[in-house]
């Protein structure tokens, strides 16, 4: 009988959760619980037919799990195999999923320096699972994890040896999960066996990274100590002149919250345009002339094929882009822009397949001369799931 997992992503004041069936594209249930701790939460879950949604009275995170136990309860047809865990930072510990036990929970909490606001979320969200799903095993997958095959060339900042060495300052990449899923996909998608091929891949959502990956490896990443570094996303700035805070610290007398809040909350698509970090939004905008939204897109994808082509370095050669995240699956213009600046890679697209590109699909949008070029859409959760299955059969 195929097995079922429930995949968990816990955030400071949300659970996303889904109910998947091994093998299957689309999840039985999926939701999301929301608000938590606010005393305005809400669970809302759907399935293929009906979406549905309830309030939760002292919506602690613990509430929230209790309430997944029906509702599980109502759509699994047999007991749970396992429950995956999204945990963001697993520093140089982890290489790959774990199954959840004492020593990786210290693990996770030791590595919480690196990921402040989002380890200690992960580890509410399991602790609170464990509680509700007793019995099973919960398995612990990494958004560093995948990117810990990369040379230490690729990984260290040019900063001295004791920071790395004392301190674990160096670069560990994050979206592990949606970079490994899409360039599996490539691989299968484009006849290769095992996982093969020299791939470029820009995961494009509120949050943005790319990532060269080689027979399966990642070999280097845009993101790096944190999730602030790289590409221009949402809110985040992406790449600064690292003498900026001191800049700001002499000239501004700005304190480091301050500039945490400013890179982090203040910046990206949403600084430059001066209107939104949505992207859907801000090319309405610019249809409609507004300059700062015209800017904000030009300037997020010349620095998008700048980091793209420089991650060239990192592959022997390249067998192909892809595109995945909201803003990759869905903009045929952030698509066509990024990669008009990647012609000295003589990557060229097919202007008709790339604008026909139809949602929730695989496409493959280059014109033959050029190396291949696809959108493909993530799925993280499945990601979870089969690699929560794959660490159980080991
Ligand atoms: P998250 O990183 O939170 O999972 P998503 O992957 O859903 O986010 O990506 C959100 C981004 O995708 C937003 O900037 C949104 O505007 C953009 N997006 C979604 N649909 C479209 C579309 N049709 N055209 C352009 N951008 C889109």
């Amino acid at each position: 009988m195929t097995r079922l997992v429930l995949v968990i992503n816990c955030g400071s004041s949300s659970i996303k959760f889904a109910l998947r069936r091994e093998g299957d594209r689309k999840p039985l249930l999926s939701g999301l619980a929301e608000r938590l701790g606010s005393g305005r939460a809400t669970l809302e879950w759907r399935t293929d037919d009906k979406r549905e949604e309830k309030t939760l009275d002292d919506g602690e995170h613990a509430t929230a799990m209790a309430a997944l136990l029906p509702l599980i309860n109502d759509h699994a047809d047999q007991p749970l195999t396992a429950v995956g865990h999204r945990v963001v930072h697993g520093g140089e510990h982890f290489t790959h999923a774990q199954r959840i036990d004492d020593d990786v929970v210290e693990a996770i909490e030791a590595n919480a320096a690196l990921a402040p606001l989002h380890n200690p979320a992960n580890l509410t969200g399991i602790r609170a699972a464990m509680a509700v799903f007793p019995g099973i095993a919960h398995v612990a997958i990494f958004d560093t994890a995948f990117h810990q095959s990369m040379p230490a060339y690729a990984y260290r900042y040019a900063l001295p040896e004791a920071l790395y060495q004392e301190h674990g300052i160096r670069r560990y990449g994050f979206h592990g999960t949606s970079h490994q899923f899409i360039t599996r996909q490539a691989s299968e998608l484009t006849g290769r066996k095992h996982g093969q091929g020299a791939w470029l891949s820009a995961h494009l959502g509120n949050g943005c990274s790319s990532c060269a990956v080689l027979d399966g490896r990642s070999m280097d990443t845009s993101m790096g100590l944190t999730p602030l570094e790289g590409l221009v996303m949402g809110t985040r700035s992406g790449d600064v002149d690292p003498n900026l805070h001191a800049h700001l610290g002499r000239t501004l007398g700005w304190d480091l919250p301050r500039i945490e809040k400013l890179l982090n909350r203040e910046s990206g698509l949403l600084g430059l345009s001066g209107l939104s970090n949505d992207m859907r939004q801000l090319e309405e905008a610019a249809a409609g002339g507004h300059a700062g939204a015209k800017l904000a897109i030009e300037v997020f994808c010349y620095r998008l094929a700048r980091s793209l082509l420089g991650l060239c370095a990192a592959l022997p050669r390249l067998d192909g882009l892809l595109f995945t995240g909201g803003i990759g699956e869905n903009s045929a213009k952030v698509r066509a822009r990024t990669v008009e600046h990647m012609g000295a890679m003589g990557l060229k697209l097919d202007a008709n397949a790339n604008s026909n590109a139809a949602r929730g699909a695989a496409a493959a949008i280059h014109v033959e001369s050029s190396p291949a070029i696809w959108v493909i859409p993530t799925d993280e959760e499945r990601q979870i799931a089969d690699e929560s299955l794959a660490l159980l059969d080991h």
